[in-house]
């Protein structure tokens, strides 16, 4: 046993503020109560806000982020549609199983770990779709495995510079909330995020933001669902109610999440999680490691996925951290497996947790051998949450 707090840097399930917790501390409620629907119509409106639609639904589903993708798809399409999609990391490639395991026809661009999504190819690929036979097109917003954020509003353009007619799927789960969104603005029509990374919950809301041509399709498609049906949820989720039981503690935790977001605003939530971000990469910087992300443009403001030396195993360093630091940090996914670990900084995170990653990653780095000069990361982090962070000054690129 470890005295003191155990430290969660992983990046979800992301730390849960002390008030979010509590508000889900409650008795079990009458969901069908008549004064049901005045507690939860304002949670709609509050998602709607952090979505950034205002024309389009949300819906919250019993599940996790995964289950909100299924929903968007078998809601949405028919079985052995074409669709658009690409890998880049653990997540995106999941989702293009999936899609695959549900019957769709998926034209997948391989691009390496560390890379965005490659919008100048979808560009090509749907510029070359002259009937519009593809569907649909996929962005994972933001690779957690691979800590790389994409550019979804240069895949809009790319769709409307063709004058392309597919649905925009965009897997938000480690980016709504944290950092910028824009589900009317970029024209996505299926967004997609779970409850326990930027919403700093525990895990059990799939929470979709579906916009109204998404809805009209959705009438028509003919992809198996029941479930996950859109139009049973949608409908009764107007008069405040749900078609079976929903998760009422979470619906309570939602509650006071949105009102933290709203209290500190959508804005500087996502300026704290830049500087934050900031500040971790040039810990790490000055550790003399490396991000997954090839270039500073795509380097998340949510999750750091580091290299560790070659002569260092990233297990052995997650082992360490662990089991004799107290310390999680995020594991290098699949192919990364050994080569990276990861620093969650979304959610409820501050100063001093990034400080205290950074010194706990040092110290599980050296004690797992690698020549990494300890209190380096810490400093640097310091340095510039002290004078660099007011000028929003970003890693220039090498
Ligand atoms: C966490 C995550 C998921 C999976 O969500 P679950 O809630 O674990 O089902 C999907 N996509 C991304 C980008 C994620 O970070």
């Amino acid at each position: 046993m470890q005295s003191g707090y155990t430290h969660l840097f992983i990046p979800g399930p992301t730390n849960v503020p002390e008030v979010v917790r509590q508000a889900m501390n409650v008795p079990q409620q009458d969901m069908r109560a008549p004064d049901f629907a005045e507690f939860t119509l304002p949670l709609f409106e509050g998602l709607k806000r952090v979505f950034k639609t205002t024309n389009g639904e949300v819906m919250m589903f019993p599940g996790s982020g995964t289950g909100a993708w299924e929903a968007a798809i078998t809601n949405t399409l028919n079985p052995g549609d074409k669709v658009l999609m690409s890998r880049y990391g653990q997540f995106s490639h999941l989702w293009v199983k999936m899609a695959e395991m549900l019957g769709l026809d998926v034209i997948c661009v391989d691009v390496p770990w560390g890379a965005g999504v490659p919008w100048k190819e979808y560009g090509r690929i749907l510029g070359a779709d002259k009937d519009d036979e593809i569907k649909a097109v996929f962005v994972t917003h933001n690779e957690t495995a691979a800590g790389v954020v994409s550019d979804v509003a240069a895949v809009r353009r790319v769709m409307d510079e063709c004058f392309h007619d597919a649905l925009l799927f965009v897997d938000g789960v480690s980016s709504v909330a944290s950092v910028d969104f824009r589900m009317d603005e970029w024209g996505v029509d299926l967004a997609v995020t779970g409850s326990q990374k930027g919403l700093m919950m525990p895990a059990g809301l799939g929470i979709l933001g579906v916009s109204q041509k998404a809805m009209a399709v959705s009438k028509t498609a003919r992809m198996r669902r029941a479930y996950f049906d859109f139009e049973d949820m949608v409908n009764i989720n107007r008069s405040g109610y749900f078609p079976y039981t929903p998760p009422t503690p979470l619906l309570h935790g939602l509650r006071a999440s949105l009102d933290l977001l709203e209290r500190e605003g959508l804005e500087n939530v996502f300026a704290r999680h830049a500087r934050l971000a900031e500040g971790v990469r040039r810990g790490v910087k000055a550790m003399g490691l490396d991000l997954v992300a090839e270039h500073p443009s795509l380097m998340s403001d949510t999750v750091s996925a580091i290299r560790v030396p070659p002569e260092v195993d990233a297990r052995e360093v997650l082992r360490i951290a662990y089991e004799e630091l107290n310390a999680s940090f995020g594991s290098g996914l699949a192919r990364l497996a050994g080569k990276v670990f990861r620093i969650g900084h979304l959610g409820s995170f501050n100063e001093g947790m990034a400080l205290t990653a950074l010194g706990l990653a040092e110290l599980a780095l050296v004690k797992a051998g690698a020549k990494v000069p300890l209190g380096a990361g810490v400093a640097a982090a310091s340095s510039y949450f002290a004078e660099g962070a007011q000028s929003g000054l970003r890693l220039a690129a090498e």
